[in-house]
């Protein structure tokens, strides 16, 4: 399992180390690529690759042609890694469902075109649970993907593939999506960042919808130099999505001297349940606060409660909407029908993997003349409720602090039969979703379960349009000791 020692420039050293040593010319994009191509392969164990970019290497080739133009690139031949429903031109662009098995994309997501103008290499896409339905990565058509602390253990999800791909070295830095804790919990379970951007920071133009009034894509890295690196480049307005909000991106990697004076407030909700490792890294990272200058105070948010519900009440409704465009007709997959009914019934059956066919079941459900009223609606008025309490939060604090997860990365299977189970893994993580704010799980601890050291994450909320302050803190708290990002242990 383990992959072989690397030479410094590879995969497993910083994305702002690749890009300087390809600008000072002391490794080129097309050897980056050829090491992380490697490395994928020699890790196709976890699991965490579904396909190969084809055009890599002539992507290499065309950074280093480029690069002898004189063209300034902040992401010079850096290998990455995007999540499988981010539409990649001439890759293969699946989802994670058997429906969309042999579909290749025609064009660009704006999170990958502007990956490639930085001059990056988009090198493969990463696993993840069908249509990014799922908190574990067993939900993809493709087989689940290992988490590289204990390979009989799940990686989070949705974007577990993401996850691996930065957490086993694959790549230093990935692009996942997040519709209700897609990239933190996954984050949180491999110890690396994982950035839930402000809904309309970066453009969901190309990106496979589940939820649109949900979805953000986020960055996987492993340091938050790498973080401000990626988001400087991914985020902005986008014509192209008409949510896209005008706000430039000013990503820095901040100092301990900006935890001086932080107002810092726990989510009352948020304390109970946790696994011990988990209350312990909680608990460790509210005294590093306190040590560095930051104010540290309580503060409930007791519609809290209602999160997990509205969440899939909204969720759900969206996501049947958004994939009755998957029939056969157009992408991917068909199944032979006598007639057109036929054909779509039978491309839908065969198609969706059954926690897609449950969601789409159940969204129909609620929005359905007679029950919108009693769960569609009701759960929209929830989300304001969930959204103005936050604001109010924000009146008295810079940040608000909670668990990502209340458990490090549980067994694989041990949820898999009990979709409720599964759903609840996600209490510390949708509300933010609900509120459209920005928020980073940072790698701040282990906890050692069966004698292997777990990772732990803990999840920093900022005020809307606010991202910026979340990598500086995350800079912050690398600059004390308690951040620490890392490839597992044998990669
Ligand atoms: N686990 C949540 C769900 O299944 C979140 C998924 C996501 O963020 N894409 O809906």
């Amino acid at each position: 399992m383990s992959v072989p020692a690397t030479p410094p420039t590879s995969a497993t050293s910083s994305a702002a180390a690749q890009a300087r040593a390809v600008q000072s010319r002391d490794t080129t994009p097309q050897d980056l690529t050829a090491a992380t191509l490697a490395r994928i392969e020699a890790a196709r164990d976890l699991n965490a690759v579904l396909s190969v970019n084809p055009h890599a290497a002539a992507q290499a080739a065309q950074v280093q042609a480029r690069l002898d133009a004189g063209e300034p690139l902040p992401l010079a031949g850096v290998p990455v890694i995007v999540k499988d429903n981010i539409n990649v031109t001439g890759t293969a662009t699946t989802s994670g469902s058997r429906i969309l098995r042999g579909y290749v994309s025609p064009y660009d997501a704006t999170a990958a075109a502007r990956l490639v103008q930085a001059g990056a290499v988009i090198v493969a896409k990463a696993n993840m649970d069908e249509f990014a339905m799922g908190s574990s990565t067993e939900n993809s058509a493709y087989g689940p993907t290992l988490n590289p602390h204990d390979p009989a253990r799940v990686p989070g999800g949705s974007s577990g593939g993401s996850a691996v791909a930065v957490a086993a070295g694959l790549s230093a830095v990935s692009l996942g999506s997040d519709t209700g804790g897609s990239v933190r919990q996954p984050a949180a379970f491999t110890g690396v960042y994982g950035l839930k951007p402000t809904y309309g920071r970066v453009s969901r133009s190309g990106l496979i919808a589940y939820a649109s009034s949900l979805d953000q894509i986020g960055p996987f890295a492993r340091s938050a130099e790498d973080l401000a690196l990626v988001m400087n480049v991914i985020a902005g307005h986008d014509p192209l999505d008409a949510t896209s909000l005008h706000a430039p991106p000013a990503f820095t990697a901040g100092t301990p001297d900006d935890l001086r004076g932080l107002r810092v407030g726990v989510i009352t909700e948020s304390l109970a349940g946790n696994t011990p490792g988990v209350e312990a890294t909680l608990n460790a990272t509210l005294d590093a606060l306190r040590g560095a200058g930051a104010t540290v105070a309580e503060v409930s948010l007791p519609e809290l409660r209602y999160a997990i519900a509205a969440y899939y009440l909204i969720a759900m409704p969206e996501a049947s909407s958004n994939l009755a465009r998957f029939d056969g007709m157009v992408y991917g997959q068909r199944a032979p029908g006598s007639d057109v009914t036929e054909a779509m019934t039978l491309t839908r059956e065969q198609g969706f993997g059954p926690e897609v066919q449950r969601r789409i079941l159940i969204g129909t459900y609620a929005l359905s003349s007679g029950y919108y009223d009693a769960y569609y609606s009701k759960a929209m008025k929830v989300r304001r409720l969930i959204a103005d309490r936050f604001t109010q939060a924000f009146g008295q604090f810079d940040v608000l602090v909670t668990p990502t997860s209340p458990f490090p990365a549980f067994r694989r299977g041990e949820k898999t039969s009990d979709p409720l189970a599964m759903y609840a893994a996600d209490v510390d993580t949708v509300a933010v979703n609900l509120a459209g704010l920005p928020a980073l799980s940072v790698p701040a601890g282990f906890e050692t379960v069966d004698g292997t050291p777990l990772p732990v994450g803990i999840q920093f909320i900022a005020p809307a349009l606010h991202d910026e302050r979340l990598v500086q803190v995350a800079g912050a708290l690398e600059g004390i000791g308690l951040a620490q990002p890392q490839v597992a242990p044998g990669y």
